[in-house]
């Protein structure tokens, strides 16, 4: 035995090559059920394993092919890069090299795309963080290019979709990074004092400063299945209360149950569920009996909020199951 060679394996995590967000290769091997998985079909499910429903990770272009209409996208504010003015260093690299690695790694600019683009034909303002960047961590630039999108719905009057994941706010811009929090948060205001809707979508994971911002702002949250969503660790939280914590804690089903997110929307639902809830909040001439329902009887959707959740007509205000879509849609 060596003094200076660790024979044992550490408590290092998996190798860079077995933590890559979309895995090369012919076969995937689901990381949930371990099933082997043709990459091909897989990409045809949008990433989600046709044995188990898991939902792989995927980057920001994935989503917008996800969610908007072909060929609709139009990206605005590209071109804006994190400078290091805090000349930050850690490990013997400087903050200027991570950045640089890690846009040659990821092909981004930062860890969030913005543009405008239409869903089944209603026009949005959307921003899509990518946790391949990064690992999504918000710095100047992310916040910047949030607010940029927060904006352009304030001057067109565009619903807003913001799809969040991210590790927190980006440690090695200090305070620049932490000021986006309050800077997204306080535009977010103008858009309720405005009344345009804003929906946040939650991916895994969407932790740290991006919860404690603007991913928790959203006049509709929705979450994809099983996703971490959280503000502190587990672990810290667990030493913190001193007690034990039940196994879905923090995961996007549980955050349903309490009340923290509004709906659990399965990658397949994503377009149908947005394209409702976007038509649900831009309907200008609807008017609503005190129980929430909408008052007109010729309208076929009836959709109304009850407790905050979205429902049809003929479901139980509790069962927050399927959005039945319509013929128009
Ligand atoms: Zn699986």
């Amino acid at each position: 035995m060596s003094w200076l060679r660790r024979d044992k394996k550490g408590l290092k995590g998996k190798s860079r090559a077995e933590r890559r967000e979309i895995p090369d290769g012919l076969w995937v091997k689901c990381q949930s059920c371990g099933e082997i998985l043709y990459r091909q079909e897989l990409e045809k499910n949008l990433w989600v394993c046709s044995g188990c429903r898991f939902h792989f990770r995927v980057g920001a272009h994935e989503y917008l092919d996800f969610m908007l209409d072909e060929g609709t996208f139009e990206e605005r504010h590209s071109g804006l890069t994190s400078l290091d003015p805090l000349k930050f260093k850690a490990d013997r690299t400087s903050y200027s090299d991570q950045l640089q690695r890690a846009k040659t790694k990821s092909s981004l600019e930062d860890a969030v795309i913005c543009g405008f683009g239409l869903i089944n034909g209603q026009p949005v303002s959307v921003a899509v963080m990518d946790f391949a960047f990064m690992g999504g961590s918000m710095g100047s630039v992310v916040g910047e290019k949030i607010a940029r999108a927060i904006r352009d719905s304030l001057e067109t009057r565009r619903p807003l979709i913001i799809v969040c994941s991210s590790g927190g706010a980006r440690m090695q811009e200090s305070i620049l990074s932490l000021m986006q929090m309050a800077k997204t948060s306080a535009l977010l205001g103008r858009m309720r004092e405005r009344g345009i809707p804003f929906i946040s979508l939650l991916t895994h994971p969407t932790t740290g400063g991006v919860t404690a911002s603007f991913a928790m702002l959203g006049d509709v949250i929705l979450a994809e299945p099983r996703a971490l969503i959280g503000f502190a660790g587990r672990r810290v939280i667990k030493s913190t209360i001193n007690s034990d914590l039940p196994d879905d804690f923090q995961l996007a089903e549980f955050l349903v149950e309490h009340g923290m997110v509004d709906r659990v929307v399965a990658r397949h639902d994503l377009r149908k569920v947005l394209s409702h809830v976007l038509r649900f909040c831009t309907a200008s001439n609807m008017e609503f009996l005190d129980n929430g329902e909408r008052k007109s009887e010729d309208d076929t959707t009836t959709t109304a909020l009850f407790d905050g959740r979205i429902v049809t007509a003929d479901e139980d205000p509790v069962d927050v199951e399927p959005i039945q879509d319509d013929a128009s849609a």
